[in-house]
């Protein structure tokens, strides 16, 4: 059976007395009602994992960061390294998102060398692909994720693979309010399990996470969630409310 996730990406929002209460008021409500089929994961900004990670320490949420440096530690200012989010509670990290590879120019080079970096951490990834409006009306849906998939992942053996969870994020549904719809992602998450068979070791596409992410709303989660290749959502908007990232959670516990 594969794990089932819910995980809020908070992106650039929330100062610390913000990220707090947020993330207080998550975990009272899931203290009432604890999710029994999914794990979730919060993932705040960096300034805020270590004020998140107390108010979430006796609690059956887990914490993960957006984004680390490739690189150990050394003279690059400004960049926050895999080291430094563990000390500050992360378990988790976000690698590959559509929003770093497009602001950031994150390419799969840089995106397979953080991925490494994490693993070597001990930390588990949550690992983005997707393709752009355009290349989806080009057809080019499956190339673009394919490539990602296979770059991304280069070099990682069958072992390190179950510490990866790979989320497919259509670059058109993220923030646009617009989702993929539950057949589109579920198409596309079929496909990324060939493609992990093809290039990593057979059958092993149907053991890994992958989670569908653009435009997960209370509204939309249930029909998304209940695919059966689609093993959870990556949240962002919708996760900034403890009321309607809670809700997604309550959409998972009925479907999967
Ligand atoms: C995301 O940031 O990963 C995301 C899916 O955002 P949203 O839910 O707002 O589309």
């Amino acid at each position: 059976m594969r794990k089932k996730i819910i995980a809020g990406n908070w992106k650039m929002h929330k100062t610390n007395p913000e990220a707090i209460r947020l993330a207080e008021q998550l975990r009272k409500k899931l203290e009432k009602n604890p999710p029994q089929k999914s794990k979730v994961i919060i993932c705040p900004p960096f300034t805020a994992l270590s004020v998140v990670s107390e108010v979430i320490k006796y609690s059956s949420l887990e914490l993960g960061a957006q984004n680390i440096f490739w690189e150990e530690e050394g003279a690059y200012t400004g960049e926050i390294s895999a080291k430094m989010i563990k000390s500050a509670g992360a378990r988790w990290v976000i690698i590959g998102h559509s929003e770093r590879r497009k602001y950031f120019k994150e390419d799969e080079n840089t995106i397979n060398k953080k991925i490494r970096l994490a693993l070597q951490n001990k930390l588990k990834v949550i690992f983005c692909v997707g393709e752009t409006l355009e290349e989806r009306e080009q057809n080019l849906t499956k190339d673009i994720v394919g490539n990602q998939v296979e770059w991304g992942l280069k070099g990682i053996t069958p072992a390190e693979l179950k510490n990866i969870v790979i989320a497919y994020e259509p670059v058109w549904a993220i923030g646009t309010g617009k989702n993929a719809t539950p057949e589109q992602a579920e198409e596309v998450h079929a496909f990324i399990r060939d493609i992990l068979d093809a290039l990593i070791e057979d059958n092993v596409g149907e053991t890994v996470t992958i989670l569908y992410g653009g435009s997960v709303k209370p509204e939309n989660a249930e029909g998304l969630l209940a695919q059966p290749d689609i093993d959870g959502a990556l949240v962002g908007g919708a996760c900034l409310k403890a009321d309607s990232f809670y809700k997604i959670i309550q959409a998972g516990e009925k479907v999967f």
